[in-house]
């Protein structure tokens, strides 16, 4: 089995039996996303104690990426530091932008190839983006302060 073959099996692994998928009752923030080159739809419910991404959840529909990734992102992000997670979505557009496999990104680094195919680069980063709006959204001022 090549490289490529192995990434095919786990993107389509995460397509078929996607974790995370539904909804989170004590969401504290919710956020819908969309790709309307492709027609990707998500919304993202995330579930923030203190500064931590202690759940989430998706709903969507859209292409074999979009839903792929979304249900690597939310893997790979749960139990998170928020500060940690948008290192992995700054990490993960790096990926796609200079096509380079990132193995800190677990199963998302099987969406390396998509860095080929230009028009699909957003049905990937879909969630990505989400998630990242997400946090913005819930952050009140972003950041913790930093030394006190
Ligand atoms: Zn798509």
């Amino acid at each position: 089995m090549s490289l490529a073959d192995l990434y095919q099996e786990v993107i389509l692994d995460h397509y078929r039996a996607p974790r995370n998928r539904g909804s989170l009752p004590g969401a504290t923030v919710s956020l819908r996303g969309d790709n309307p080159l492709c027609g990707d739809e998500l919304r993202l419910d995330i579930e923030l104690e203190g500064e931590n991404l202690k759940a989430l959840a998706f709903e969507g529909h859209g292409c074999s990426i979009s839903l792929a990734s979304a249900s690597m992102m939310t893997t790979l992000v749960k139990g998170q530091s928020r500060t940690r997670a948008r290192e992995l979505v700054g990490r993960f557009k790096t990926m796609l932008r200079e096509g380079a496999e990132d193995e800190e990104l677990g199963d998302a680094a099987a969406l390396v190839g998509v860095s080929k195919f230009p028009v699909r680069v957003k049905c990937a980063t879909l969630a990505w983006t989400t998630l990242e709006q997400a946090l913005e959204e819930s952050g009140a001022g972003a950041d913790p302060p930093a030394g006190n």
